[in-house]
């Protein structure tokens, strides 16, 4: 079993992250209706569907998340795009010089990706964002590779972590964006951002482990 993957081969995590992203149109347009104004999923499956019509066979793992970044942050309104767009630029620029993707390079990749959001967005843990799974998924994951585990597991780790953190805010009030003004009354139910993050997460995790 490899511990790395070539960039070329890897614009399948690209591919793979417009099919779930289209799967779950419904389901994230669902979550985000109950303090949200629905249209998460609309707005997702509108940019990932739109970044498969520009998806090239050139494109390697790094060139792959440049396009969806990009169409997310131009194309794609809402607090989504722009926040979604700079994660996947921002991972796409901790790859671009790297013709193998290895454990250290993904965490280089989730610590820019995450590093991008919280700079745009500033949200915190707690506020009831995307952030709430993408902070405690990067931590474990910096975690697995402190307590020297090999890249699938922590893939492994950096999911349950990330799944924690979505599960996380259905118990607490919306701090920032749209459902922060239900304030006290956005408890009770899931983040469509942290939702929509998980999803993302756990199919990269998917896609790489199976590439390994
Ligand atoms: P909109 O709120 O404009 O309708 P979306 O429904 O596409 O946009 O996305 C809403 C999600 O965006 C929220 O569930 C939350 O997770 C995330 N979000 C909103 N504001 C921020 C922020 N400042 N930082 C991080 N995530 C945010
Ligand atoms: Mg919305």
């Amino acid at each position: 079993m490899a511990d790395q993957f070539a960039d070329k081969g890897g614009r399948i995590v690209v591919q793979n992250l417009i099919e779930t992203i289209r799967e779950n149109k419904a389901y994230l347009s669902e979550v985000d209706g109950a303090i949200g104004d629905g249209d998460h999923g609309i707005n997702m499956a509108k940019g990932f569907t739109l970044t498969g019509e520009r998806l090239t066979d050139q494109m390697g793992c790094s060139e792959s998340l440049k396009t969806l970044g990009r169409t997310l942050v131009m194309e794609i309104g809402g607090a989504m795009g722009p926040l979604y767009g700079t994660f996947f630029k921002a991972l796409a620029g901790a790859c671009s010089d790297k013709e193998q993707i290895d454990a250290q390079v993904f965490g280089q990749m989730l610590e820019a990706g995450y590093a991008a959001v919280v700079e745009l967005g500033q949200a915190r843990v707690g506020d009831k964002t995307l952030v709430d799974t993408l902070h405690p998924a990067l931590a474990e994951y910096k975690k697995a590779l402190g307590d020297g585990a090999g890249f699938k597991d922590a893939l492994q780790r950096m999911v349950q972590a990330a799944q924690q953190g979505k599960e996380s805010t259905r118990d607490l009030a919306a701090k920032l964006g749209r459902s922060s003004r239900l304030g006290e009354r956005s408890r009770g139910v899931l983040d469509a951002g942290a939702a929509s993050c998980y999803l993302i997460l756990k199919s990269m995790a998917d896609t790489i482990s199976g590439l390994l």
